[in-house]
């Protein structure tokens, strides 16, 4: 706490799985003394960079670039870049530590890493995001490699910024491999890679709806956010069946009583292509827009909050409490604060934390890395099966720990700190 004084998003993350794994690493003579939870809290490298690029009006533009290699203990380092005005040490390393956990959920060798920059593309040209991505690269390739540090995207990188920031990395470093994953299907990208965390989310939903004998097919979902995580979340729950009853962003939230067809789904989706916000949709979508509010109190059964980080406060807790909600799975890496969780903890809410219910991302960037490596492209159809078994998998991973240790949040972050901590504590002191 006294070395992370100013990181709070950081500390966060740390108290809520200390909380849970400190019991288990006592328990355990070789965790307790290789300090494993420790060590899971120091970065192996946190790189900080200079970002140096010329906007379209020829004035010279400076921003922070990142790169915070958590762990490589069961795996090359692997976890998104994410351009915000928001991102700051604290927030990469929050999420590079969750990465951790959520790599080593997934059962596939991946370590944990994050990175990005202090960038924001809206009111950017397309030309200038182009440009800020590959002088971002110059600075990040040195530290990549496909059995060294595989970074994806996050918020505001999509497959086009992947495209921009994988050809600068093969002509900065004279090859072309795996360094990064979310590329497109034409240079190794995997098939269902941009759809792979919003429909793992949906597939954790139905593992958890099974469990207790019900099923997606007719259920109210309420969403937020209208990225890549909330519009492929919506549109796998439509196709199952369910009503999705609201989108957002940070100007209101789009509400559809009856629930929300695919063409709106497409729409929300163009207006986040091209920069714009969600208020004024086309009339013929049967849209109400309000303006300025969040989503949450909204009815419904089931809510999967896809936005950002602690998007979910006290106050937004009390209405989903309010609002029908029995079942809850973060889409978003922790959109819920400490308080939120009590509340909803105490009126009976199951909560299904990020760290599993959305690692169908980042499991399908491990299936696109060992594509990459023999050289082989799996079709949709292969790549869905997978995703689907993977995120069963999971489901059952957490569920086992959660029925000795008392909930998912604590099986999720206990089943983790096992995996890793088998790794670290083989290794010696090193
Ligand atoms: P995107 O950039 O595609 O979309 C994020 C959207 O969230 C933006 O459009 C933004 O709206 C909206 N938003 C931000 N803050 C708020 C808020 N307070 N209320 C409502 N809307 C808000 O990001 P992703 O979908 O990729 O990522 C979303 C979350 O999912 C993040 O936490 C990310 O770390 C996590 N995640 C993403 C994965 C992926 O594969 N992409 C994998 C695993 C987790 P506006 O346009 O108004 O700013």
């Amino acid at each position: 706490r006294a070395r992370s004084g100013g990181e709070p998003e950081f500390l966060q993350a740390v108290e809520e799985v200390a909380r849970d794994v400190l019991t288990v690493e006592k328990a355990h003579a070789e965790f307790a003394a290789a300090r494993v939870l420790e060590q899971l809290t120091e970065p192996d490298l946190l790189a900080q960079f200079r970002v140096v690029w010329e906007d379209d009006g020829g004035a010279t533009r400076i921003n922070r670039g990142w790169r915070v290699q958590m762990s490589n203990a069961i795996g090359p380092y692997k976890g998104g870049l994410r351009f915000h005005p928001s991102v700051t040490p604290s927030v990469l390393k929050f999420l590079a530590f969750e990465q951790c956990f959520k790599n080593a959920l997934t059962g596939l060798p991946l370590g944990g890493a994050k990175g990005g920059a202090d960038f924001d593309p809206s009111g950017c040209s397309d030309r200038e995001i182009m440009r800020f991505c590959q002088a971002f690269m110059a600075h990040l390739a040195p530290f990549i490699g496909p059995d060294l540090d595989v970074p994806a995207g996050d918020i505001n990188v999509g497959q086009r910024e992947i495209g921009w920031l994988f050809g600068t990395y093969k002509r900065k470093r004279g090859v072309f491999d795996g360094a990064l994953t979310g590329k497109g299907p034409s240079f190794g990208g995997s098939a269902l890679r941009v759809q792979a965390t919003g429909y793992g989310l949906i597939y954790f939903v139905c593992a958890m709806l099974a469990r207790r004998s019900a099923e997606l097919d007719g259920k109210r979902v309420a969403i937020s956010g209208k990225g890549n995580v909330s519009t492929h979340a919506a549109e796998k729950a439509i196709e199952m069946g369910a009503r999705v009853v609201c989108l957002s962003d940070t100007s209101g939230t789009l509400h559809a009583p009856d629930g929300m067809r695919q063409d709106a789904v497409e729409w929300v989706r163009a207006q986040k292509r091209s920069g714009g916000q969600v208020a004024d949709p086309p009339a013929a979508l049967g849209l109400q827009f309000r303006d300025g509010e969040g989503p949450w109190g909204i009815e419904a059964d089931i809510a999967l909050p896809c936005a950002t980080q602690n998007e979910v406060g006290p106050e937004a807790a009390r209405a989903i409490a309010e609002s029908g909600v029995t079942l809850l799975a973060e889409g978003a890496n922790m959109p819920l604060t400490s308080e939120a969780v009590e509340i909803l903890d105490r009126a009976g809410i199951v909560q299904a934390p990020g760290k599993a219910a959305n690692a169908g991302g980042v499991a399908v960037s491990g299936l696109e890395m060992s594509q990459n490596a023999e050289g082989r492209f799996l079709s949709r159809e292969e790549v869905d099966a997978a995703l689907r078994k993977i995120m069963d998998g999971i489901h059952d991973t957490v569920i086992a720990e959660a029925e000795s240790a008392g909930d998912c949040r604590r099986g999720a972050n206990v089943a983790g700190y096992r995996h890793l901590a088998r790794a670290i504590s083989s290794y010696g002191i090193v």
